[in-house]
This record gives structure tokens, sequence and C-alpha cells, in this order.
């Protein structure tokens, strides 16, 4: 049987380095092995692979990861962590790098690992976790699939279908992008310190093309504005750049709200030129 964290590994790593668990930094660490080989089995991840795990931490999945047989590059703010996580992948093909990875200079980090293309596999700080794949999604396009933990309600907006209650400015970003969905809901029991929310797996497969022909930005600040006041009406809340008819004229109604839109819909109005 591979090597994996337990609890009493984990209690144990944290005491044998004098560490607590930062709230701030979002750490609340794997310690169930079948957890562990189920993230691993979802991700789809191979001999091979180039793999970049954002939050180590102490090195549960890394250690999952590794075994499968990935190159990992594991990123991980927290400097203290570092000798414990560093003792559990010693031997093995994982690059630890210390650093934020909201504000890492990727290129250089990756350049030397000789992948192309590579998987992002995380148990991620729930604080940070929306920005930190929204900004990657659109900075990094080597970053083809991903299997991410994050908090539920988070998860549920970066898949959400238009019309449902939890769609938001996540879920049609991310939808610009590629394909999102829910791959698994994680139990609280799983990690220690428990957290108070559920978890869940959220898997994303990049498009070779953004999946709607319109500029990025100009969708975003649409998007924004949509969403901004997401109880208006699209001729309310969008009357900073559109009137009525040429909402009509994008095909869209003016009196549905940001939720209802599709993509293709924002894809129209960014496109629509305002004279
Ligand atoms: N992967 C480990 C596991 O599953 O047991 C730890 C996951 S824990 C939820 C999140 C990890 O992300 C912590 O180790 C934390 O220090 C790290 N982290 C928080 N913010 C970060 C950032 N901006 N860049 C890199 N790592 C970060």
């Amino acid at each position: 049987m591979a090597r994996r964290l337990t609890p009493s590994d984990v209690r144990d790593l944290l005491d044998r380095h004098g560490l607590e668990p930062s709230r701030a930094l979002g750490q609340n660490f794997l310690i169930d092995p079948n957890t562990i080989d189920k993230i691993v089995r979802l991700s789809g991840v191979g001999p091979g692979d180039g793999v970049v795990e954002i939050g180590p931490g102490l090195g549960s999945l890394t250690l999952g990861l590794a075994d499968a047989g990935a190159d990992v590059v594991a990123v991980e703010i927290d400097r203290y962590l570092l000798p414990a996580l560093a003792e559990v992948t010693v031997d093995l093909p994982v690059t630890v790098v210390h650093g934020d990875a909201m504000d890492l200079d990727w290129p250089t980090v990756l350049a030397d690992a000789g992948h192309d293309q590579w998987s992002v596999v995380a148990n991620l700080p729930y604080n940070v976790a929306t920005p930190l794949v929204l900004d990657l999604l659109a900075a990094r396009p080597e970053f083809r699939r991903w299997l991410v933990m994050v908090q539920r309600e988070v998860g549920e907006r970066l898949v959400a279908a238009p019309g449902t209650k939890a769609r938001g400015i996540p879920s049609v970003l991310t939808s610009y992008w590629g394909v999102a969905e829910l791959s698994a809901r994680i139990s609280p029991e799983v990690f220690h310190p428990r957290p108070r929310v559920d978890s869940v797996l959220v898997s994303i497969e990049r498009a070779a093309e953004p999946r709607v022909d319109a500029d990025f930005q100009r969708l975003a600040t649409l998007v924004r504005a949509g969403f901004g006041q997401r109880r208006k009406m699209l001729r309310r809340s969008l009357s900073g750049h559109f009137t009525e008819e040429q909402i009509l004229a994008c095909d869209v109604a003016p009196t549905d709200r940001a939720e209802q839109l599709d993509l293709a819909s924002w894809g129209r109005l960014a496109r629509f030129e305002v004279s």
C-alpha cells in the first residue's frame, strides 16, 4: 500500500514541527487516505503528467499525486510548513515552491519542468479559491484540466447553469474558458481541523478556444455590471452600457436578470458595437 498521511501522522507532524493550523491561510489538512485516493482517481492524473498543486500543506495530497507517477510542482505560501512538507515528500518527484499562488511568476516557475500542459489538483485555501481559479483560468492557458476542492457554495457557483439561484460572475466567467462540473461532495470529517463548511470537488476542462467568440475583458465588464445589481432587470443593470433597444438588438430581453442569461447571450452583448 502506498504511503498516505493518517490523522495521527498529521498530528505528529504538526507537533514535531511546532505548528498550529492557520485559519487565515485556510489550513484544513486532509487526513483520510480514501479521500486522497478518490481525488487522485477523479483527477485522471497518471505517470509523467505535470501537476500543479496549490497549497500542499503537509503533503497529504502531494503524496497521492506523486504515487500516481505525476511530476508535481507544489506552491505553498506558508514557510513554516516547508520543513514538514520536505520531510513528507523527500525522494519523491515533487518540486516545492515557496510562494503565493495569486502572485507567482508562473512561466519562470514552470520553465524547466518540461511540460507544456498541466493539471491543477488542489485542496484550495477557501478564502482565495474563487479569485485564484478565475485569475489562473484567464492567465494560464497551459493549465488544461482542473480538479479542485472548494467550499460547497463556491463550487456550486462555479458550475451553476443559467436560470439557477447560484448563477453568478464565477459561473459565467468559468464557462467562457471551459466546462465546469461538480465531481463529488466531501465531508468535513476528512480534514484536520474540521472545517465548519461542506466541501465539493469541482472539475474544469479547459476548452482549446474560448467557448464564445467575444473579448474576455469586455464580457467580464458586462457580467460584473449585470450581477453587480443582480435583482435588477438588465435594462437597469446594463444601462451604463446599452440602451434598451441595443439589448434587444442582441436578442436579449431587457426585462431578464443577469442570472437568466447563458454564455452565448453574454457573448452577443460583448460583441455589440456601441456607437
Ligand atoms: N493540500 C493540503 C491538504 O489537502 O492537506 C493543504 C490544503 S489547505 C486547505 C490549503 C493550503 O494552501 C495551506 O497549506 C495554506 O498554507 C496554503 N495557501 C493558502 N494561501 C495560499 C496561496 N495564496 N498560495 C499558495 N498556498 C496557499
